[in-house]
């Protein structure tokens, strides 16, 4: 062959290897490399009922439609084993053998014990053995009605969180007979959690989980600045009253127009002093910010049960924790919080 020939034969090689890779590269670029730039941008936000509420959930990068789903398959799992509503639940299980000790598995025994210690904390103004009150009331049924004084005499010598038993090594937990266990003021914050939880598992970039008022973030928003969260004004909830940002943290209000019925001309709402069995009063709402939703919805329902001077001074002295308690001629806002909400 002579050596012009051997040329052209080699220019020809390299013409078609470079067209190859170049073919190759265009290939990649539009099917490996855009859809897996669009994955990165796809945002994924669904909404559903659970506990009653709307649960809204959003997620933002790669596999996000498939982390939502996982998110809510765990939210929906666990509230069936903690809801007293759900004949099959956990709870019901503990209610109905009440006097036994009740295998439960380790996720709701954590979570009793978590309402014990909250208990413990706030001197019994959270009390997750409130359920035969909450009955009489009809919260929960739909009965509404004011209760007769007897009756609820009766209910508030079934309530004590003291009178829990827990058996770690066991698995189990024993309330007296007569006692109705109630999860209402903590299980939302602790489903958003391990909802958030599994989110965070699946390294998500940002996401956010709101049950109802019961938030809880991670990361920032897509133009880095920290999530925005409304709250609400107690005497009209459809107006935002202050803006707080939220960055990887969980915020939760408790409010007496959250769950209410009119009779007699007056509000009787779902939030119960655990000392007289009646509504508390003094209080409108109280919105918690702390690390995780559990312990902060605990906490507002508790710090409403407390008023405005005991409230504020439980708020003060736990750590990490901050609030606005809002009352009928009365705003407080923790220090922490002060500098950082915007009214609206
Ligand atoms: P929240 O909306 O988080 O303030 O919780 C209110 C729910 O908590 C009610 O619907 C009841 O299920 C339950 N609850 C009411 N009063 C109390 C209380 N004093 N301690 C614990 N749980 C309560
Ligand atoms: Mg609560």
């Amino acid at each position: 062959m002579s050596s012009k020939g051997f040329d052209r034969k080699h220019s020809l090689v390299i013409a078609l290897a470079l067209l190859g890779l170049g073919l190759a590269t265009l290939l990649g670029y539009y099917f490996i490399y855009v859809p897996h730039m669009k994955e990165e941008e796809t945002i994924t936000q669904t909404s559903m009922i659970l506990m009653d509420t709307v649960v809204d959930v959003r997620v933002d990068g790669r596999g996000s439609a498939d982390l939502v789903k996982k998110a809510f398959a765990v939210m929906e799992g666990l509230e069936k084993s903690l809801s007293r509503f759900e004949e099959e639940s956990e709870v019901s299980k503990v209610n109905d053998q009440a006097g036994a000790w009740v295998k439960v598995s380790p996720t709701t025994l954590k979570l009793i014990q978590l309402g014990i210690e909250i208990g413990e904390k706030t001197e019994g103004a959270f009390d997750i053995t409130i359920g035969a009150v909450l009955d009489l009331w009809g919260f929960g049924t739909g009965r509404h009605q004011v209760p007769d004084d007897e009756e609820l005499a009766q209910a508030l010598a079934t309530v004590d969180y003291r009178q829990i038993e827990v058996d770690q090594t066991k698995g189990q937990v024993r309330i007296p007979a007569g006692t109705v266990l109630d999860l209402g003021g903590i299980a939302k914050g602790f489903i958003v959690d391990n909802g958030t939880a599994l989110l965070r598992q699946g390294k998500v970039q940002r996401s956010i989980i709101n049950a109802g008022g019961d938030i809880s973030v991670i990361g920032r928003r897509p133009d880095n600045e920290p999530w925005r969260v409304g709250v609400q004004d107690p005497d009209l909830p459809s107006d935002i009253r202050w803006i707080l940002p939220l960055d990887n943290r969980s915020v939760v209000t408790s409010g007496d127009y959250q769950r209410y019925f009119i009779q007699d001309g007056q509000r009787w709402h779902h939030i119960i002093d655990p000392k007289t069995g009646y509504p508390a009063r003094g209080l409108k709402s109280v919105t918690i910010v702390g690390g995780d939703a559990a312990t902060s919805d605990a906490l507002s329902t508790a710090v409403f049960v407390l008023g405005m001077e005991e409230g504020r001074a439980l708020v003060e002295k736990s750590p990490n924790i901050e609030g606005i308690l809002i009352s009928e001629d009365d705003v407080w806002i923790s220090p922490g919080l002060a500098s950082v909400v915007v009214a609206q």
